[in-house]
Parts: structure tokens; C-alpha cells; sequence
């Protein structure tokens, strides 16, 4: 393809995309497709000469489209939100065109300085103080195994990278049973292991860490002959929400003088309105926190934004300089590689300019203001309902329900019923999560062009299928 052809697909795209948008409303949101269908229709080997792109994109319309799940559809109400607003997608494709690899200051100085100051924008709109230093990860995950990383080095006296972890003390972290799963396999891909994370008692609706019984299994720890090494929080786990009161936690971890790692992916971007900030008072004490722009806030995946007290340490943990990354007059000047697990890294930041210049806080925040407050809505009017229970109350936007009529024997499967129902109908899109060993169905509101009526669309979708199911 030359750069003309390029510039007329350039256009067509840009017009696809438009009206792909505007239409969404009339697609399912869940693909409706089975195993095995796409790759039944698509050649088992490569061409041997090039195809013309009218070709190309003519079956991306007709054997890819279907296989889509549209997680910009505005009545995904599914897992979590993943944003990407206009400005961020025209970001990512000058992105994309240019494709520079930014590992380092020299090799783009103006992505690492635009990095440098879209991470101090989120910090200050988050409101957190400028004692924290930000680099963008490529998801919440690499944020929390560099934090884990680091709770390593720092627990070995930097000792672990050169070593390894062999006749080494046994080190240990700890979190509560509401953290994502990355935090399982920082464990083990850090060498640290799955059965020294230890699982703390949750308490209250919010399901935050006991700090006594915290406190309690770090001294028995000690006594044991452990390394306590961390402490990993939460603020909005993925479940239902599940939320540490992080200023508790952040007491104990000084006790101990533990590292901190605060994993807000989904609900940190609600943190740029002032009146939910309660869900996290105590941040400012954390060592590490990372949230993601990518899910709630609108810039296309990936981008986590991951904030430190100290980068040093992490600096000192992940930094490998040999000679061909050297850069000779260049010493003071941050190389972001050296914050991140992987060396390469694509330039992220730009879209965060695009989307944050271009909407501006106020537009934001009245966004997110308006997923919580609609998401409420919802859960109240289910709850009014003599047929269905709130499960969990809102985190945000995040709540679980369930669907009780009189006389149903096994509301587990009833309910796994109903999501699948829904989910084949197409109109909105939920999942399923186990809350207290009983199956309970998520809704959250995040999608940018969600509205009030599309919420309220998922009322009577909800209700409607649920009561069709009973009948049968
Ligand atoms: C989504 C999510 C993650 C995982 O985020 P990635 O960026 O996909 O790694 C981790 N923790 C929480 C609380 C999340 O909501």
C-alpha cells in the first residue's frame, strides 16, 4: 500500500468508524457467535501475493464484525467500562502513524516529557498531593508486578534480582480476598509464590481488612520467621466493589514499615469528583497506587496510570543499563523503560492530551456523576421490585442483584439463566460474579454514551426476560 491509498482508507475509516458508533444502539452487544466460527471461515495459509484492501475490509465487515463483542456499545453493563472516546482513537492512529518507540528520553524526548505532565494532570485531578511521581503502564497488572517487585527488592535488601529467591527468607504480602487476580500472579511470576499471599478477614459492606486481624497475621508471621514484605488495597474491587479503608491499613503498614500498593483500576477514575473521594481517604499514605484511564476516564486501552511516592525504588528494582541503552549527556532526564517491566513502549501519553484538553475535568467528572447516579436509580427501582434483591449496594456504579421469585428452588442456576438469557437477547450486557458463595448478577453504568434511558432500557430488560424465564 502506498501513502495515498493510506490516506484515501485513512477517510473511509474515519467514516466507518463515525457511523459504526452512531449505529451500536442497533447491534447485540454481545456477539452472537459460536466456537469456531470465524476460523472455519478464514483460509488456513497465508496469500502468496498481496489482495486489494477493498477485499481486506469487505470481509473485516462480514466474517469479523459479527464476531464482535461492542464494548463501546452504550448499553454494555458489563465487567467494566473500557472507554475510548473520539479524541483518544484520533490519538492513538498519529500514534500508531509515527510509531516510535519511546524507552527513552532521547528516543522521543516529547513523549516522556508529555508523559511527565499528563501523569502530574491525573495526579492533580485525582487529587492526589505532588509528592507522587506517575508513569503509564501498560495495564494495572504490570503496575501491581512492579509493585510486588519492588516489595521484593526492597524486603531482600535489593538482594532478590541478583540472587534470586533461593535460601532467601520466606517473604509475605498481604491483601484482602476482594483484589483482582493480578495480584495472584504478581505472586508468581515475582517468585514470591501464591501461598505466602495472605488473605486477610474482610468486615462491614464495604469489605475492607480487618486491621486487627491484619496487624495479627503479620505478627504471627514475624513469630514464624517470616519476611513480611507488603501490603496490597483495594478501592473498587472487580466483584462487587470491595473497598479498604485505606487510611487503617496504611497505620499498620507503618507499624511494620511494610510497602503499600493501592490497586484502584476501575474506581480510581471516580476520584476526579471531590464527593466520592471518602472511597479512598487515606491515599496519600500509599507508596504505589495505580489506576486506569483505560477503563472509566476515555482513553483507549492501554493506559495505567500507576503514581509513586518514591520512583527510586521502583527505579532500583527494574532499571538495566547496558551499553546500547546508554545515554551519554543525557544523565538526569527520565527514561521511563526503567519505571516498567517491559523495555519498549509506545507513546501513550498524547491521548491523554487529546482527551483531557478536549473535554476538559468538568465534562468528565459530570460523566462519572451521571453513571453513579443512574446506576442508584436502577438499583433502587430493582429493589422495589418483590421479585429481586440488591445483593451488594453500589460501589459507584457498581452494584449486584438477584432474581428471587416465590417458589424458585435454585436461584444459582435461575440466575445464571437469566444472564445468559440477556446476554443472547442482546439489548444490554451483564455478568455474573459469586458473592458470599451464592451467584449474584453485576451492573455497572460507565460507557461514554450511555444515557439515562438506556439504564432504564435495562429495567425492562431485565424484568421482562427474568419473568418470561419463570413461566417456562
Ligand atoms: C480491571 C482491573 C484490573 C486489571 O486491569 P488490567 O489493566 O487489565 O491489568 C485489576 N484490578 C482491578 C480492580 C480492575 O478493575
Amino acid at each position: 500500500m502506498n501513502w495515498e491509498d493510506f490516506a484515501r482508507w485513512g477517510r473511509r475509516i474515519a467514516d466507518w468508524g463515525a457511523a459504526y458508533h452512531k449505529g451500536l444502539r442497533n447491534r447485540p452487544v454481545r456477539a452472537q457467535v459460536k466456537p469456531g466460527d470465524l476460523l472455519a471461515r478464514l483460509p488456513q495459509s497465508p496469500p502468496e501475493t498481496g489482495e486489494p484492501m477493498d477485499a481486506i475490509f469487505a470481509d473485516f465487515e462480514n466474517l469479523v464484525l459479527p464476531g464482535m463483542t461492542h464494548w463501546q456499545h452504550p448499553r454494555f453493563f458489563a465487567y467494566f467500562p473500557a472507554n475510548a472516546a473520539p479524541p483518544s482513537v484520533l490519538a492513538e492512529y498519529i500514534v500508531s502513524t509515527m510509531a516510535a518507540q519511546c524507552m527513552l528520553w532521547q528516543t522521543s524526548p516529547a513523549a516522556t516529557e508529555m508523559e511527565t505532565r499528563m501523569l502530574d494532570w491525573l495526579r492533580q485531578a485525582v487529587g492526589l498531593p505532588d509528592t507522587f511521581a506517575g508513569v503509564i503502564q501498560d495495564s494495572a497488572s504490570s503496575a501491581t508486578l512492579a509493585a510486588v517487585l519492588t516489595m521484593r527488592e526492597k524486603a531482600l535488601g535489593w538482594e532478590g534480582n541478583r540472587q534470586g529467591l533461593f535460601d532467601q527468607p520466606r517473604l509475605r504480602i498481604y491483601a484482602s480476598g476482594e483484589v483482582h487476580t493480578s495480584v495472584d500472579r504478581a505472586m508468581w511470576v515475582s517468585g514470591i509464590g501464591q501461598d505466602n499471599l495472605i488473605r486477610i478477614q474482610v468486615e462491614g459492606q464495604r469489605r475492607g481488612m480487618k486491621p486487627d486481624a491484619l496487624r495479627a497475621a503479620i505478627n504471627s508471621d514475624l513469630k514464624a520467621g517470616f519476611k513480611p514484605a507488603g501490603i496490597i488495597l483495594s478501592t473498587g474491587g472487580t466483584s462487587v466493589g470491595g473497598s479498604d479503608d485505606v487510611a487503617a491499613i496504611v497505620e499498620v503498614a507503618q507499624e511494620f514499615g511494610l510497602y503499600t500498593h493501592l490497586d484502584a483500576a476501575w474506581a480510581g477514575a471516580a476520584m476526579i469528583v471531590p464527593e466520592f473521594r471518602d472511597l479512598w481517604q487515606g491515599v496519600d499514605g500509599v507508596d504505589s497506587m495505580v489506576f486506569n484511564p483505560h477503563k472509566w476516564l476515555g482513553a483507549q486501552f492501554d493506559c495505567s496510570a500507576h503514581f509513586l511516592k518514591n520512583p527510586d525504588d521502583l527505579v532500583r528494582t527494574l532499571a538495566i543499563r547496558p551499553e546500547y541503552l546508554k545515554t551519554h549527556g543525557h544523565d538526569g532526564m527520565i527514561n521511563y523503560s526503567e519505571w516498567s517491566v517491559p523495555l519498549g513502549r509506545r507513546f501513550r501519553a498524547l491521548k491523554l492530551w487529546f482527551l483531557i484538553r478536549s473535554y476538559g475535568l468538568e465534562d468528565l467528572r459530570q460523566r462519572i456523576r451521571n453513571h453513579v447516579t443512574w446506576s442508584k436509580t436502577l438499583a433502587e427501582r430493582l429493589r422495589k421490585e418483590p421479585d429481586f434483591e440488591i445483593v451488594t449496594e453500589p460501589v459507584l456504579s457498581l452494584f449486584s442483584f438477584r432474581y428471587t421469585p416465590q417458589g424458585a428452588t435454585d436461584l444459582d442456576s435461575l440466575n445464571q439463566h437469566l444472564v445468559d438469557a440477556i446476554n443472547d437477547d442482546g439489548r444490554i450486557y451483564l455478568t455474573q460474579t459469586i458473592f458470599e458463595g451464592k451467584k449474584a448478577i453485576r451492573f455497572q453504568v460507565g460507557q461514554f454514551d450511555c444515557t439515562e434511558a438506556d439504564v432504564s432500557t435495562a429495567f425492562d430488560v431485565i424484568t421482562e426476560i427474568a419473568r418470561a424465564l419463570e413461566t417456562q
